[in-house]
Order: C-alpha cells, then sequence, then structure tokens
C-alpha cells in the first residue's frame, strides 16, 4: 500500500519535471529561458561580466554540470579554457556526446585562420567564436536550441515550436528597428580591445582599424600603442569600443591623445548594469556607435 502510494506521489512530479539546462554563458541561458519556458530550468555558468574566455573554475559550477539534463555551449572552442575540466569533474553522462549542444555548429564562423601558429597569438583556431554579438545570429542559435530541447523532451516539442516561433517573431522587429538605426552608421570607423566586437560591427558594414591588443590574449605593448594611434590619426575613428573585463588604461591613454571616445560596452547580458536582458545588450552597442 506504501508503495503504491509512494509512486502515485512520484508520478505527478515527473510528468512536470523541469529539464535541467545547464548553459556556458548569460545570452544562452535568455534565448533558453524563451523557448523552454515553463519546462526548463536554466543554469548559467559564466557570468556576464567576466572574460568569456577565462572563466574561474569554482565548486558550485561542478555542482551545476553535475545535475543538468543537458548542456548548451557557445563552441568555436571559446570555452576550451575552462569548461572541459569543469565537465570531466562533473562526471554526468547526461551532459556528453548529444547531450551537449555547441551552438558555433549552427552559424557561420568569421575569421577562420588559414594557418595555425602561436606566433599569431593566442588565436581562436575555429574563426571568431564571438558570433552572438551579431543579433541575427541568435535567430539560428534560438532554432538550434529549440531542435536540442524538442530532442530532449519530447513530450514538449510543440510548445518549444509555438515559443520559438514567438520569439522569431518579435526578433525579426527588433533586427528591423536595429537596421534602421544603424543604416547611418555603415563606413564607421572603430578601435577594439580584442576582435569581440567584429560581428557586430560586420552585420553593420562598420570598419575595425585595429585592436589594443597587438595579437589576440596578448597585452598591449608601447609600439602596437603608438601605432595604433597613428592609424587612428591617419584613418579617423567615431570611437574606442572596449569590454568590461580589461583594463581600460591603454584605451584611455589614445582616447585622450586622439580625442576619441572611449566606450566600455557589455559582450553579453549582465556586463554592465544596463544590459539586464538580450535586447538591452544590442540597444547598447547599437547606441554606442550611433551617438
Ligand atoms: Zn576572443
Amino acid at each position: 500500500m506504501k508503495k503504491i502510494l509512494f509512486a502515485a506521489m512520484l508520478l505527478p512530479l515527473s510528468l512536470f519535471a523541469t529539464l535541467k539546462v545547464a548553459v556556458a554563458y548569460p545570452y544562452i541561458g535568455a534565448v533558453t529561458e524563451r523557448i523552454g519556458g515553463e519546462h526548463v530550468d536554466v543554469k548559467v555558468l559564466a557570468p556576464g561580466s567576466w572574460d568569456p574566455h577565462f572563466v574561474v573554475p569554482r565548486p558550485s559550477l561542478i555542482a551545476r554540470l553535475r545535475t543538468a539534463d543537458a548542456l548548451i555551449i557557445n563552441g568555436g572552442e571559446l570555452e576550451i579554457g575552462w569548461l572541459p575540466a569543469l565537465v570531466n569533474r562533473a562526471n554526468n553522462a547526461k551532459i556528453g556526446g548529444s547531450g551537449t549542444l555547441e551552438l558555433s555548429r549552427h552559424v557561420t564562423l568569421i575569421e577562420v585562420p588559414k594557418t595555425l601558429s602561436r606566433a599569431r597569438g593566442d588565436v581562436h583556431p575555429d574563426g571568431n567564436p564571438h558570433f552572438h554579438l551579431d543579433p541575427r545570429n541568435i535567430l539560428p542559435v534560438a532554432e538550434a536550441i529549440a531542435a536540442f530541447l524538442s530532442a530532449k523532451d519530447p513530450a514538449n516539442a510543440a510548445e518549444y515550436d509555438r515559443n520559438l516561433k514567438t520569439f522569431e517573431a518579435a526578433w525579426r522587429e527588433r533586427l528591423a528597428a536595429w537596421d534602421e538605426a544603424m543604416a547611418s552608421a555603415g563606413g564607421k570607423r572603430v578601435v577594439q580591445y580584442h576582435g569581440i566586437f567584429n560581428y557586430f560591427l560586420r552585420a553593420y558594414g562598420i570598419e575595425s582599424i585595429g585592436t589594443i591588443e597587438p595579437l589576440p590574449g596578448i597585452p598591449p605593448s608601447t609600439k602596437h600603442t603608438v601605432a595604433l594611434i597613428d592609424a587612428i590619426r591617419l584613418e579617423g575613428a567615431c570611437c574606442i569600443l572596449h569590454d568590461v573585463y580589461h583594463p581600460t588604461k591603454t584605451a584611455e591613454f589614445i582616447a585622450a591623445r586622439t580625442d576619441v571616445p572611449l566606450r566600455v560596452l557589455p559582450h553579453d547580458i549582465g556586463a554592465t548594469e544596463s544590459a539586464t536582458s538580450l535586447e538591452a545588450l544590442y540597444d547598447a552597442l547599437v547606441g554606442a556607435v550611433t551617438k
């Protein structure tokens, strides 16, 4: 009797069980929540204000991976420096193989190196992995997430599909608004710390004339900084785009020498106070190059 009662108590719970999805970065969490709705419990691993290349491994992250039913990562080797060791430690078969969705496989990566050499800095061997900063790439990302959630939880597939359609319609409206706002930004020139904003710039025809780091992952040098100042004076630039996690000392020096304004920008939700949502993230980028 007790056993039957116990089974009866478990049944409704399992019917309404939520899919526990661990995601690498906040932007992935935001899209997953929109598609998954009440059927998913999203746990973001890396805080949005941190350098996405170097996330400090903490025991709490291992715990999140250990209890996850599925894992969604950016891919393109962005997580290579921090996530594989945590996944190993978590030792959770559910997130192995098809239990992990790698979003980079669903978008076209730019800047794929023809040859790999350490002499060219800490390059991303699969190409530039910061594809989510082109808001148009959020559409294939959302589609991939909807298909992944449906595969993991077929009972709610129709709802994931409905949520995807709603999200896509709203996102297309946003894209149109950003296109309009950015129409006059095409042809502008910028300088940035690392090539993190390249997808955004490319989407709207803005040219990056140089990075403050001489090579990917290599800190600024005097020689390179002087050359960059010369390039700004020669070619002109509307602004210096900077992430929140590298020191802005060199950027401030360049800004003072060239009179080009420095704009510290979010690269993900939570990186700055105003970047409270996916929409607010791109609003901040659009605002920075159009003001
Ligand atoms: Zn990078």
